[in-house]
Order: C-alpha cells, then sequence, then structure tokens
C-alpha cells in the first residue's frame, strides 16, 4: 500500500484541503491509514489570510527570513520524515477554470502513475524559475491540485478521494491522454492593456503567443508585477 500526504492550505485562506480531510474523516476512514494531512501555512489559515509575510508557495529558498521560510522548511522536513509517496499541495482559486495539475518538468513514477489514475485532464509543467521557490521545485514527490472556489462540490471531492484510494492501492493504471502546458513566463502586467486582459481565456491562446493560465485569479490581480502564468507550448499527449 502507497502512503499519500495531503498538504492543505500553502495559501491560508484557500480551504480545499480542509473539505477533503473532513469528507475523508466522514465517508472514507478506512483511507486514514494511509492518507496524513498537514495545513502548510497555520498562522495564514488561522487568520483566513493568504500568508503573514511571505507567501509560503514562493518561500523554499534559502535566503528568506519570514515565518514561511520557516515553514517551508517543516513542510519538506514532514515530507521527508513520512516517507510518502505522494503528496498532494492543495488549492483553490477564485479564477472559474476546470480543476488541473501543476508538476515540474521531471517527475517521478509515482506522479505520472496519479496523473493517469486522475480525471483531471489538464497538466500544467511549471518550467518558470518561480518554481525553485515553491513546494514542487524542491522534493520528488509532489504535485500541486488547483481548483475552482466555484467547482468543489460533493462530486469533486469524491473524485479526488477516488483517485486517492486508487493511488493507494495499486499506483498502477492504463496509460490515457492529457494536455500538457508548458509554462515559461509570468504574464507581466505592465505588457498588456486592460482590453487584452479581458480577451485573456484560461488555456486558450492569446494572439497566437501563448496560454494564459489564472489570469482571472483574485490572489493574482492583487499581485503587483503578473497576473498568473502563460505557457508557450501545449502538447497533447498519451502517457
Ligand atoms: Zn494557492
Amino acid at each position: 500500500m502507497k502512503k499519500v500526504l495531503l498538504l492543505g492550505s500553502q495559501h491560508g485562506d484557500e480551504r480545499l484541503g480542509d473539505s477533503l480531510i473532513r469528507r475523508i474523516k466522514l465517508y472514507h476512514p478506512d483511507l486514514l491509514k494511509y492518507v496524513d494531512f498537514c495545513i502548510g501555512n497555520p498562522k495564514a489559515h488561522r487568520l483566513n489570510k493568504r500568508y503573514v509575510e511571505s507567501d509560503l508557495n514562493r518561500s523554499y529558498h534559502k535566503k528568506l527570513d519570514t515565518y514561511e521560510a520557516t515553514r517551508a522548511n517543516k513542510v519538506l522536513a514532514k515530507i521527508n520524515d513520512g516517507g510518502y509517496d505522494l503528496v498532494l499541495d492543495l488549492h483553490t482559486t477564485t479564477d472559474k477554470v476546470e480543476p488541473f495539475f501543476i508538476a515540474p518538468f521531471k517527475h517521478s513514477g509515482s506522479i505520472k502513475n496519479f496523473f493517469r489514475i486522475s480525471p483531471i485532464s489538464k497538466i500544467v509543467i511549471m518550467q518558470h524559475s518561480i518554481v525553485n521557490k515553491s513546494l514542487i521545485g524542491n522534493t520528488d514527490n509532489a504535485i500541486s491540485i488547483e481548483a475552482s472556489v466555484h467547482m468543489i462540490d460533493k462530486r469533486f471531492l469524491e473524485s479526488l478521494i477516488e483517485s486517492i484510494e486508487k493511488f493507494i492501492q495499486s499506483g498502477l493504471t492504463e496509460a490515457k491522454v492529457k494536455d500538457f502546458f508548458y509554462v515559461d513566463l509570468l504574464i507581466d502586467k505592465t505588457n498588456y492593456t486592460s482590453k487584452q486582459f479581458k480577451q485573456m481565456k484560461n488555456f486558450e491562446l492569446f494572439e497566437k503567443s501563448f496560454f494564459p493560465i489564472l489570469v482571472r485569479s483574485a490572489s493574482y490581480k492583487r499581485y503587483k508585477t503578473y497576473r498568473g502564468f502563460g505557457a508557450t507550448f501545449k502538447e497533447t499527449k498519451e502517457i
């Protein structure tokens, strides 16, 4: 049997992890032998804020001296000590977008198996250097899931639990076709007019140039410099 860590609230105001573990405890308690849960940023979670001093998912680097940098080290230590086959880093967005994975370019066999098991069809491969400061760039078996707050319901949670259950039991399944989006740019706010931003649609090629991702997320609207990610290359392939 495989072991899975569910990492909730790397961003304190995102509650997919809470909803998922609550549902597992209530309706699938047998899974708790193989599934651990941890809150990434407890202080921000308590305050219902994205972060306290620095965005935790940009704090996985040595030079930083913030509460979140300390948490980043604790999260990595928990992952190393736990011997997990898979870490699911659970995020939500206010953007109306179908759920998708975010993964590093080089991913382990465990990650590939989970991609195959899951009905989620879009995989965003993070090639921009910000990945080096995020969780998935600093450990082997972690992937992020982004789900729209508008879509987190019983059906979505149950489908996620079913995938986790299948992964724990066998970890093997037949090949599946997935869409890969390779992110190598951040959508710089100063480069586009508000009219252009309105025209950008998630996962649809914009001006023959890139596929916007999370372009309408409230957290990125608040960021000073960029508004979501851009993928300049897309491929559909069997994995
Ligand atoms: Zn997040």
